[in-house]
């Protein structure tokens, strides 16, 4: 029975914004031949919240971080983006992956092109933006991420810091509407990984929707709405940070944490 009158889901009553989390991860199993990497996960991110994922190297983390925007094929198990599952037909992952944008240790940048021309590559081949228009939009991005003087730089001429910060530059130039991070300040000198986290704060602050793989705990208690500890392929414990760093339930948890303190 379907009229205006009579919703067809009562928990979405008509003229009512729907509450869908913007990540929703059910029963999230992958395996690598015998092994088995990830072992049933459910994990819900709403739209603006800030989830940071911690655990011990080899627990799952990337391979989560992949699984949720399709560089991954899950082995049984869905994620849904805005109540719209994940398939893993090329115009699926291609629609998905338009508001969904993914930052990594490496910084991944285009060694030819000026830091310009790797944030309006995409722009123009895959959003189909004018040229006039990604390089405005580039040039705003490059400006809001602190670098409005490194335009026309080649990534070889930038630090670390710089070009992880074009790189999230890149990201952002799709419009996403979730934003992946995995491990974005591990592959920093120590001095440079401020500058990155500050410009994610700013994106926390401005409404971002993010799921962010790190080890700086101070970043995490700061601005995680949720933290997810992952080891062995499982949620080990997850809730605020409050309670997840400063009083965790389980031994496993307390023992990682004594590890990176
Ligand atoms: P984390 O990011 O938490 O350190 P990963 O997700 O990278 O962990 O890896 C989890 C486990 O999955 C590791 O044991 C790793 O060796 C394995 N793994 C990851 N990717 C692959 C792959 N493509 N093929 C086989 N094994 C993999
Ligand atoms: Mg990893």
């Amino acid at each position: 029975m379907t009229s205006a009158t009579t919703p067809v889901n009562p928990a979405t009553p008509t003229g009512s914004t729907p509450t869908l989390p913007r990540v929703s991860i059910q029963g999230a199993v992958k395996k690598f031949g015998d092994t088995t990497v990830l072992d049933g996960i459910d994990l819900q991110v709403k739209a603006g919240e800030v989830a940071v994922l911690i655990g011990p190297s080899g627990a799952g983390k990337s391979t989560l971080l992949r699984c949720i925007n399709g560089l991954e094929r899950l082995t049984a198990g869905s994620v849904d983006i805005d109540g719209v599952r994940l398939e893993y037909r090329e115009s699926s992952l291609n629609r998905m992956r338009e508001h969904v944008g993914m930052v990594f240790q490496s910084f991944n940048l285009f060694p030819h092109l000026t830091a310009l021309e790797n944030i309006t590559m995409a722009q123009i081949s895959v959003s189909k933006r004018s040229k006039v228009e990604a390089r405005d939009r580039a040039a705003t991005l490059l400006a809001r991420v602190g670098l409005a003087d490194k335009a026309g730089s080649y990534p070889s001429a930038l630090s670390g810091g710089q070009q992880q910060r074009v790189a999230i530059a890149r990201a952002l130039a799709m419009t996403p509407k979730l934003m992946l991070f995995d491990e974005p300040t591990s592959a920093l000198d120590p001095e440079l990984v401020g500058e990155v986290l500050q410009v994610m704060r700013e994106l926390a602050d401005e409404g971002m929707t993010m799921v962010v793989v790190t080890h700086e705990m101070r970043f995490a208690r700061q601005v995680a709405d949720h933290v997810v500890l992952l080891a062995d392929g499982g949620i080990v414990e997850e809730g605020p940070p409050e309670k997840v760093l400063d009083a965790p339930e389980s031994a496993r948890a307390r023992t990682f944490l004594n590890q990176i303190a």
